[in-house]
């Protein structure tokens, strides 16, 4: 089978046997047009570049909120011209191959469970720190995926009624704080009070985790507050996730996870301020152990 992994910037993809064992692999640029249309026709080409003339089933896994069971895609924060995009079906009508598709966390955290940080867990909870923040419940090794098909959607649990509005539609969501974008704001406020190094001014989105992880192990000040306040937000978050869902393992991946050295004790400090304090004594975290590959490996899943 042909399994892919469509982020924001990049489409990666591989070939798989029937052993599960990876082959041939590919990673492409995502083009300026993003179009519904556009994308259909650049994972064709990137499926017949993988496939190589043989008909083979894909799975592949998206970011945004997506029901695996109907294939329809509703929105994705990256792809803001999509409507209710009938993803699987316009696949399969131009591939003629069975395709099977689930949000990108979902993926990873299935992933996780099959080779990575959660192989001894079959029920846990899944978060990855990205661009925005990925979520995920397994439940006795399943992905839990609720009524409407995208159960998991932590990133906008609301930690601030008060706060910057959120792409759902929503205020003070989670994602706004406990992720790349969440940093971006973080070290903005931070840069006007006049408390962090004028080097973050300039650098891109793109480069803000490398060097805020550089300048933190050069133990800057500015920048270990930063990460001071987003664990602690993360922490806020990931308490009401466990209260409410009684899960007690979370694996946390992304790619945030470089700077979780940073912000760790501080998530962990406020994780258990704001539980249920029994339930908060016997949780567990983990790392996640795949990085990029986690999406890939769990497409091979479904
Ligand atoms: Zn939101």
């Amino acid at each position: 089978m042909i399994v892919m992994d469509l982020g924001g910037t990049h489409l990666r993809g591989a070939v798989v046997n029937a052993k599960g064992h990876f082959g041939r692999s590919i990673k492409k640029i995502v083009g300026v047009n993003r179009s519904q249309k556009a994308i259909i026709s650049f994972i064709g080409e990137v499926y017949k570049n993988l496939s190589d003339g043989e008909n083979m089933a894909l799975s592949l896994g998206i970011p945004g909120i997506v029901s695996a069971k109907t294939g329809i895609v509703f929105s994705s924060p990256h792809f803001p011209q999509w409507k209710n995009f009938k993803m699987r079906s316009e696949l399969q009508k131009k591939l003629k191959v069975p395709v099977a598709l689930d949000n990108d966390a979902n993926l990873i955290a299935l992933g996780e469970h099959k080779k990575g940080a959660a192989r001894d867990w079959p029920t846990f909870l899944m978060v990855t720190l990205g661009t925005g923040i990925g979520g995920a419940i397994v439940i006795d090794s399943k992905i839990f995926h609720g009524t409407l098909g995208f159960a998991g959607e932590f990133g906008h649990i609301c930690i601030n009624p008060k706060g910057p509005i959120c792409s759902c539609g929503g205020r003070g969501c989670l994602e706004l704080y406990a992720s790349a974008s969440g940093l971006k704001r973080l070290v903005r406020t931070s840069l006007q009070g006049g408390k962090t190094p004028p080097l973050l001014k300039s650098i891109p989105r793109s480069q803000l985790g490398e060097t805020l992880f550089i300048l933190a192990q050069k133990k800057n000040r500015g920048v270990q507050k930063i990460l001071d306040q987003f664990g602690f937000d993360l922490g806020i978050g990931l308490a009401t996730l466990v209260n409410v869902t009684g899960i007690q393992k979370i694996v946390i991946g992304g790619g945030l996870l470089s700077l979780s050295p940073f912000y760790w004790k501080a998530m962990r400090q406020s994780f258990k301020a704001h539980i249920y304090r029994k339930v908060g004594q016997e949780t567990l975290f983990r790392k996640g152990k795949l990085g990029d590959e986690a999406g890939l490996v769990g497409a091979a899943l479904i």
